[in-house]
């Protein structure tokens, strides 16, 4: 991939001079943060991690969003620990709860398959209302349209690095539109025609496409179909230049229309990563290899110098990067 972090700017953050030294440029960013009142203990902890490693230098501001009002007590213990403005924001009805366009019955039907067949959230409406929301809302919320670049973090994650740059500005500066540090497999009985949607919308705006996307990463049959990798998206740093533009604008309005999130259960995962893979160059894809981060059951842990000046807590051989079901083997490929 072109242009990595250099070692020798990480060994300079990490020697002390960092940005309090001096005057210092800061993206337009925030965090993004869709949590249940009842999910406070846990986002309480990604949060001081977050602090510890990184904000308490760079100073983001927080979004915290939810259907419901977050209570008093979330937002006195969410304030307090962070270091930087937080905003509570309601989501509106319409950008959360299953349309009425969806037949309901359809829904059920094939709610009821999934969960005969044990697939995890198979019987879950909410669950499919927060991948919808997650696909093609969260950026229109009103408290985040003031911003460009959003880093999405979930209850109970782990950051085992001292982050001493910033990846937002990484983003703005490389002209990234999308970043990970996982990726994996999806099941494919949550998304089985979610591949021919996908493809009737690229025959409809084949101009949506540039020439050097990413479909290398998504199709191992240039096209054909869907080899269900994608970037696991409880971790994001992402410009929503690429959520707001028309091509995705328009393909998630399709994707809407088909009905997958409620006929199926399309999670966010998938659609991001086809969206992010379809409609930027694959050089606008960044692989956060020194960002150390945990959502159970799986971690993306640095090796080597970056372990080592990160002073990262992870085990090294504690690492999905390349175990069988991780996906990263193929982004790396698109690049060698
Ligand atoms: P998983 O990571 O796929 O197992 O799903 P999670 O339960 O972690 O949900 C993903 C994110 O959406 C987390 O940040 C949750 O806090 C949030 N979330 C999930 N369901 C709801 C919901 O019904 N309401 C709200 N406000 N947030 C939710
Ligand atoms: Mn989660």
């Amino acid at each position: 991939e072109p242009e990595p972090i250099k070692l020798s700017d990480l060994a300079k953050a990490h020697s002390g001079h960092g940005p309090h030294d001096g005057p210092h440029r800061k993206a337009n960013a925030t965090f993004v943060i869709l949590v249940r009142n009842s999910e406070l203990k846990d986002i309480i902890e990604s949060l001081k991690q977050l602090e510890d490693r990184f904000n308490r230098q760079f100073h983001y501001p927080y979004v915290f969003l939810n259907e419901q009002p977050f209570s008093d007590e979330f937002k006195r213990w969410t304030s307090e620990i962070i270091s930087a403005p937080a905003y509570y924001g309601l989501i509106p009805p319409e950008h959360w709860y299953q349309p009425s366009h969806i037949d309901e019955s359809r829904a059920a039907h094939f709610r009821q398959l999934l969960v005969d067949e044990d697939i995890i959230y198979g019987g879950s409406v909410s669950y499919r209302n927060m991948c919808r929301f997650n696909s093609g809302f969260f950026y229109r919320h009103p408290l985040m349209q003031q911003f460009q670049y959003y880093w999405r973090v979930e209850p109970g994650v782990k950051f085992f690095c001292d982050i001493d740059f910033d990846p937002f500005l990484y983003m703005q500066d490389h002209n990234k539109t999308y970043a990970f540090t996982i990726s994996m497999y999806e099941y494919e009985r949550t998304i089985s025609s979610l591949w021919a949607v996908t493809q009737a919308f690229m025959k409809q705006h084949p101009e949506y496409l540039p020439e050097d996307n990413a479909m290398e990463f998504i199709s191992d049959d240039e096209g054909k179909t869907y080899n269900l990798c994608h970037f696991w998206s409880n971790f994001e740093i992402a410009d929503m230049s690429l959520w707001r533009g028309e091509a995705y604008s328009k393909y998630f309005e399709f994707l809407d229309t088909a009905g997958g999130f409620y006929y199926e259960r399309w999670g966010d995962a998938p659609v991001h990563t086809l969206g992010a893979a379809l409609f930027s160059r694959k050089d606008q894809i960044h692989f956060f290899r020194e960002i150390g981060y945990r959502h159970d059951p799986f971690q993306h842990c640095p090796q080597g110098d970056l372990h080592r000046l990160g002073k990262c807590w992870c085990e090294e051989k504690d690492n999905f990067d390349h175990e069988g079901y991780s996906c990263t083997y193929r982004y790396e490929r698109m690049f060698s």
